[in-house]
């Protein structure tokens, strides 16, 4: 007896989207917001810190005028 048998055609990428993963940690962005900047929340606070830090810091960094103006 001849038992057909249909071939095995193992397919690598899954179906659905490709995971994103931050690229400063590598961990995959399951949030909207984070795969759209490509940084996962924690990440993205580290390198946009928000807060009255940056108020305080302002003082610390000249800005420079524009020339001509
Ligand atoms: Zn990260």
């Amino acid at each position: 007896m001849h038992q057909e048998q249909p071939p095995l055609e193992t397919e690598p990428v899954a179906a659905g989207p490709r995971p994103v993963r931050c690229r400063l940690c590598g961990r995959p962005l399951t949030g909207a917001a984070s795969r759209r900047s490509g940084l996962g929340p924690a990440c993205d606070a580290k390198l946009h810190p928000a807060g009255p830090d940056i108020r305080t810091r302002r003082h610390e960094v000249e800005q420079d005028a524009l020339p001509g103006f």
